[in-house]
């Protein structure tokens, strides 16, 4: 558990790194993406922070390492609300895409959960409390692949959970958009970078560095 700014914490890592975003109102706490081990969420307690106002999970992609302890989680809070991109949405909540969400790959059963809200298009912007999230459509990794970008005093947080890639048919990967998406990402100037295997990525330059390092090794173009 490592705090990162005033309201967002680095959690911990089971299967991806797992971030929390405190709304200090009544929206609660806000998951950014489940990994696979609900004990480590619950781990939260370290910081006065109860696991029982989780009450919104944001999930950046269909993949198994961030989302195999979504189900677990609704069982131990049935109100908790999950959000994705629609183009991810039927990985999520249905059973049969082992291929989409690597569950083939890690050898596990995934046991889908329902969302909330299925985010539509390149941009929705969700409330919670006096905070502003912005869910950046920035397919490539994945078709519904998001990034989530928030501005807390001053400092702006970038939530880019699979930045680094890996590329699959199987994932329906598509190299042309996450250029595109780079682009955009960068262009935001995050001084945090909130990375799914690689933590925490500050300041401003090296964000940029990062981003820019994984495009060049994954398309060979630099930006
Ligand atoms: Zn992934």
């Amino acid at each position: 558990m490592k705090k990162i700014t005033d309201n967002v914490y680095f959690i911990g890592s089971s299967g991806c790194d797992i971030y929390i975003i405190n709304s200090k109102s009544e929206d609660g706490l806000i998951l950014i993406d489940c990994g696979m081990d609900l004990e480590l969420i619950k781990s939260i307690k370290e910081e006065n922070l109860d696991p029982m106002y989780i009450k919104h999970c944001i999930i950046t992609h269909c993949h198994i390492d961030h989302i195999d302890a979504c189900f677990q989680l609704r069982e131990f809070n049935p109100d908790i609300k999950f959000y994705a991109h629609e183009l991810d949405a039927n990985a999520i909540e249905e059973e049969g895409f082992n291929n989409r969400t690597a569950a083939s790959w890690y050898g596990i059963e995934y046991k889908p959960i329902k969302l909330y809200k299925k985010l539509v298009g390149d941009i929705n912007t969700l409330n919670f409390g006096n905070l502003n999230l912005k869910c950046i459509h920035t397919p490539g990794h994945t078709p519904g692949s998001i990034s989530i970008f928030l501005e807390i005093n001053q400092k702006k947080i970038l939530f880019g959970q699979d930045i680094h890639g890996p590329f699959s048919e199987e994932f329906n990967s598509n190299l042309n958009d996450y250029y595109k998406s780079m682009k955009k990402l960068i262009d935001l100037n995050a001084d945090f970078l909130c990375e799914g295997h690689y933590g925490i990525i500050t300041p401003a330059d090296e964000v940029k560095r990062f981003i820019q390092s994984h495009l060049k090794r994954n398309t060979n173009y630099f930006l």
